[in-house]
């Protein structure tokens, strides 16, 4: 079938039909946790479309709004070193920094340290980074490398290839599988069934997930970001809760393999190693978040600009008028929040981090008010 196939009317009403069908014993909530299954849920009206017992709600999907302030600063400190680039995708330039709460001092982020003579470049890929380096090598140019394991697969192609010395990772790289596990422990939440990412699972493969159904008895199900691998897995979900089952399966197999990328996996293993990480407004999760190994530690920032200590302060990464804690742990709705679409909250003026990147809740919400809200 052709991608207009996985968008066909006449097909998303059919399986639309058949989920309304499933006799559920109960109301139940499906989670996804990606920026991109969200901005797909937006664009094409598809909570609209569900039945009112099924709720379709956005974890913590957004790789630029759970990257912690504390990272910001660092990046920020390093940026404003003489003969620096620092390179990073445009969302992560307006994200702000260490949480001021005092209303005459605006918070940090580095568009201000832009203007505080930082040298701060927006690039749209990695190699886009590196290629500043190879063109700048009188210079330091460090990537602010931010993103899920989708990114993280990219970064390491890089640096397993040797990069010029005057080239540098300051990772803030996270894994989905650990706060989905984090979850399932905030029982308020009462999560029924997962969808899982297509682009990290065509990396990862599904073996990472197995855990969802063999230990917390969790139908899961790999989707792809078109309306109708959406609904299939909407309807697969459903109708395990039916039949009391919980299985992990492959609603995306046009690009997930079950094993998913071996040479891309290999590579990730060879330069990263798993560490515990903070996560704005969800806090510490073990083994959440990548940092190069030892051997690559001539490309590591925290390393070449010695700031490691910093990474361990949190500080204070969310505004207390702002609800994007709550938003990114499938709690509430962006309209749950006194501030979304405000004059103080918005896209061109965003209060909290889930207003900033194009994979925000907030800013997905934004975008498509009156379709969902
Ligand atoms: Fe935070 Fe703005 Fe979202 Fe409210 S609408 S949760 S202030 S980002």
């Amino acid at each position: 079938m052709g991608l207009e196939g996985y968008r066909d009317a006449e097909l998303t009403e059919k399986i639309v039909k058949l989920i309304s069908k499933v006799d559920l014993p109960r109301k139940i909530k499906i989670m996804h946790v990606c920026g991109t299954h969200e901005n797909s849920i937006g664009r094409f009206g598809i909570r609209s479309i569900l039945p009112e017992h099924i709720e379709l709600v956005a974890g913590p999907g957004c790789p630029v709004c759970v990257c912690p302030a504390s990272d910001i600063d660092i990046a920020i400190e390093i940026a404003l070193q003489e003969g620096v680039i620092l390179a990073t995708f445009g969302d992560m330039i307006r994200v702000p920094a260490k949480i001021n709460t005092d209303k005459d001092k605006p918070n940090d982020s580095l568009q201000t340290a832009k203007s505080r003579g930082a040298d701060v470049k927006i690039i749209y890929s990695p190699l886009d980074a590196l290629k500043l380096a190879e063109k700048n090598p009188d210079k330091r140019v460090v990537f602010f490398s931010v993103g899920f394991e989708t990114t993280a697969a990219g970064v390491a192609s890089i640096l397993y290839n040797n990069p010029p010395p005057n080239f540098s990772i300051l990772s803030s790289h996270r894994l989905i599988p650990p706060p989905m596990e984090l979850l399932l422990g905030i029982g308020d939440i009462q999560i029924d069934g997962f969808m899982l990412p297509g682009h990290v699972t065509t990396v990862i493969g599904m073996n990472p997930f197995k855990i969802f159904p063999e230990a917390y008895l969790m139908p899961t199900v790999a989707a792809g970001f078109e309306p109708v691998d959406i609904l299939s897995a909407i309807l697969n979900i459903a109708e395990q809760i039916k039949e009391e089952k919980a299985s992990l399966v492959n609603q995306y197999t046009r690009a997930v393999k079950e094993d998913g990328n071996q040479k891309a996996i290999s590579i990730m293993n060879d330069v990263f190693e798993e560490v515990s990480a903070y996560w704005r407004g969800i806090g510490r999760i073990p083994r959440s978040g990548f940092k190069l190994k030892e051997k690559y530690s001539k490309w590591d920032a925290n390393r070449v600009f010695d700031t490691p200590h910093k990474s361990l302060c949190a500080g204070l990464d969310i505004h207390p008028s702002c609800s994007c804690h709550l938003i990114m742990i499938g709690k509430i709705y962006p309209p749950d929040c006194t501030l979304f679409s405000k004059k103080i909250c918005n896209p061109d003026n965003p209060f909290g981090p889930c207003m900033v990147s194009i994979d925000g809740t907030c800013r997905i919400w934004h975008r498509y008010e009156g379709k969902d809200n």
